[in-house]
């Protein structure tokens, strides 16, 4: 799995929409884990979301 793709599948799943086709989440699994750089983007990403997620929450 390149980056590129682990990348746009992660983006996804911290979405809670469907892995992309011919992406399992076993094999996303395993790039992460090898993978630095997705492993930061990943937490990145999940920092971006929880921070969204709580602006839309205070708004209310
Ligand atoms: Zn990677």
């Amino acid at each position: 799995m390149h980056c590129s793709d682990s990348r746009t599948a992660l983006s996804a799943r911290v979405d809670g929409e469907a892995l992309p086709p011919g992406v399992a989440g076993a094999a996303l699994d395993a790039h992460v884990r090898g993978c630095i750089d997705c492993r930061r983007w990943e937490h990145q990403v999940v920092a971006l979301r929880k921070w969204i997620t709580s602006i839309d929450s205070g708004s209310h």
